[in-house]
């Protein structure tokens, strides 16, 4: 099963992962998007969220 990644690297801090699908992105402390522990990411919105991040910094491993 692939996992969800966050790439610090890549994230700008722009938010709108959190804003479309906050059951599955949050912030860390730092700023960057993270997936929340325990989230569900078969959570259709991810897909929205990956879309929408034009970062690049959302995907699937
Ligand atoms: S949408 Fe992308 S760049 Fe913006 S906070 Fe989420 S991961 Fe970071």
């Amino acid at each position: 099963m692939a996992t969800l990644i966050v790439d610090e690297m890549l994230c700008g801090k722009s938010g709108e992962c959190v804003a479309i699908c906050p059951t599955v992105f949050e912030f860390g402390p730092a700023g960057y998007a993270r997936i929340r522990a325990g989230a569900d990411t078969t959570d259709p919105e991810v897909e929205t969220a990956i879309s929408n991040c034009s970062y690049g910094a959302i995907y699937w491993e």
